[in-house]
């Protein structure tokens, strides 16, 4: 496959100790065949997750994710696939070749260690600024004045960036590094003048990845000068929609609290934590994304996301409930009362009652109901229109539990029938919102998507054996028909390994990478499950695979005429009589 000749990555992944890998964030038990050990992408207290040493596989059948060791690295770590190639190199002493342009996914090796480099002397320079000169001195005061003290700042690296205007310039280029501090955004550089700093007079905020690196910087003026806040620009390091403040500071009291609490701004985030709230990190923007939730998934379900408890709070909240499902969260909202931000609700009436708002936030899903039932009101039409919007978002939830306990509430809370929810929410959508967090579709026990199920399976399934058993690829491409594959993404990579004669090795990760979330899944809970021990295990599952497609594409063949039939006049049987008579005379004439 164009692009990954390089077998450089088949020797890393031969290299790489899935288990060890592995057993570096989780507590892995031999089990048979397989290790397992509790997920470390979803909160558990039985273990789901299961690792295939022999296949190099892993798959969590509590949420679904899986694949190889660079799958597990990419999200344990927040990688690209470049990066992870890299890490997992480094660790096991294969040297890379470097790599084309952008085929890493990111900067280059070089530019990035100089890009985390340049912003790491940044904070310890604003650092030294804030406490060891004379122009930290008004700096210190705000700190003083806001409430937060030496130790707090500490934590969170907090600096001053001084008002001259070459200072941090100077210290970067000396260290061969203006080219990443332009980079950054934390250098500005124009015709006919020395490079200059972008932050200037301000005090500086850190923001850190999971891992510690710094990589970006937030600035405060000190007077009222605006903006308030400027933030370093978007980098190979930094992605606003990413990153969220606080998590490196705050990540294991997340998992340990199994809570992780939303503000928005950094003063917000640093008074909570420094009120006891460790578990705090903030959005720094004006809304939470689906990125930042998944980010927080890794340590903990359970998000409460803090809103002011006017209208406008009120609203944001609405939106961020289709912010929380695409996530695969239901999420919760405290609403601080008029008057306060978290910050100063903490300082003034204390940790005991901002905590006692937090422990009483309600579900996003359950004030939402409410305010759909208060909408409905008694009225017909406004009760379907409410149901109508309660479907939207019921179409959105991915976990068929939470999925069953919201439409059980939803029918109740708005006085329609259970069942008429249930249908509604199970048709596809305008939008694709029921997909958006790259998930399963709802999984619902209705037969249509459980036969949707079977074919989606079926075409994983194929592409699994076809990587496993070389001898079998013919075969397959002439009983699977790839072409014929409704979903073309499979169709095009099953065609490309029953064509190719390279490896399992040098295929799987391209298929891997070239898969969604959810297809990923599925073919990891083949690999790690009891796929084909032998050939001719494989062989019977390559007729059943085969068959499930063609009778799928027969569905779909029968429904399109039916359609057909009934614009055109027929309706209900006779259309479908139509249809299979149509469908019987074609098989005459194809044969098949
Ligand atoms: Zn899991």
């Amino acid at each position: 496959m164009a692009g990954f000749g390089d077998n450089k990555i088949e020797e890393v992944r031969a290299r790489a100790d899935i288990v060890e890998i592995i057993g570096a964030h989780v507590r892995l038990k031999r089990a048979g065949r397989n290790f397992t050990g509790l997920c470390p992408f979803h909160n558990e207290k039985t273990p789901s997750f299961s690792v295939n040493a022999e296949r190099g596989f892993f798959h969590c059948f509590g949420c679904g994710v899986g694949g190889t060791v660079f799958d597990f690295v990419m999200r344990v770590e927040a990688l690209t696939f470049g990066e992870a190639l890299q890490s997992l190199a480094r660790r096991y002493n294969i040297a890379l070749p470097e790599r084309r342009d952008g085929a890493s996914g990111g900067a280059p090796a070089g530019e990035r260690d100089a890009l985390v480099q340049a912003n790491q002397i940044a904070a310890e320079f604003f650092q030294h600024v804030l406490w060891n000169t004379h122009d930290g001195t008004l700096a210190r005061d705000y700190l003083v004045k806001r409430g937060i003290s030496m130790e707090t700042a500490k934590a969170f690296l907090i600096g001053f960036a001084p008002a001259r205007p070459a200072n941090l310039a100077a210290v970067l280029d000396k260290r061969g590094l203006i080219e990443a501090a332009v980079k950054l955004g934390l250098v500005k550089r124009e015709p006919g003048r020395p490079p200059y700093d972008m932050f200037r007079a301000r005090v500086m905020f850190p923001i850190r990845d999971a891992q510690g690196r710094v990589i970006a910087f937030g600035g405060r003026v000190l007077d009222q000068r605006l903006p308030k806040y400027i933030n370093s620009s978007e980098s190979p390091l930094y992605s606003k929609a990413r990153a969220v403040y606080g998590v490196c500071e705050g990540r294991q009291a997340i998992a340990r609290a199994d809570r992780a609490i939303v503000v928005e701004g950094y003063i917000d985030a640093i008074a909570l934590w420094q009120a006891g709230f460790k578990e705090t990190v903030a959005s720094l923007g004006t809304a939470l994304t689906v990125e930042q939730l998944r980010l927080l998934t890794r340590y903990t379900r359970n998000v409460v996301a803090c809103f002011d408890g006017d209208a406008a709070g009120r609203k944001a909240s609405l939106r961020a409930l289709e912010i929380f499902l695409a996530a695969g969260l239901l999420g919760r909202g405290a609403f601080i009362p008029a008057g306060y931000d978290p910050d100063t609700m903490v300082r003034e009436r204390g940790a005991q009652a901002f905590g006692e708002l937090i422990d009483g936030a309600e579900l996003l899903a359950d004030y939402f109901l409410r305010e759909q039932a208060t909408a409905a009101g008694a009225s017909m039409s406004a009760r379907a229109a409410a149901a109508g919007r309660v479907a939207e978002i019921l179409r959105m939830v991915a976990n068929p539990f939470e999925f069953d306990l919201l439409a059980r509430k939803a029918a109740g809370m708005l006085g329609v029938g259970e069942e008429i929810l249930r249908r509604e929410a199970r048709k596809p959508g305008q939008t694709q919102s029921g997909n958006r967090a790259g998930r399963a579709p709802v999984p619902i026990a209705a037969t249509a998507a459980a036969r949707a199920d079977g074919v989606a399976q079926a075409g994983v399934g194929l592409i699994a054996i076809a990587l496993g058993y070389p001898a079998l690829r013919a075969a397959i491409y002439a009983q699977a028909a790839p072409a014929e594959i409704e979903d073309r993404v499979i169709g095009a990579l099953l065609e490309e390994v029953c064509l190719s004669d390279e490896a399992q090795a040098s295929l799987e990760i391209p298929v891997m990478l070239a898969l969604s979330d959810e297809q990923r899944g599925r073919l990891s809970a083949l690999m790690v499950g009891p796929l084909a021990a032998d050939a001719d295990g494989a062989r019977k599952l390559v007729a059943d695979f085969s068959a499930a497609l063609a009778r799928g594409r027969r569905r779909r063949e029968v429904e399109s005429l039916r359609r057909a039939a009934a614009t055109a006049g027929l309706s209900g049987d006779d259309a479908a009589a139509a249809a299979q008579a149509v469908i019987a005379l074609r098989r005459q004439v194809h044969g098949g």
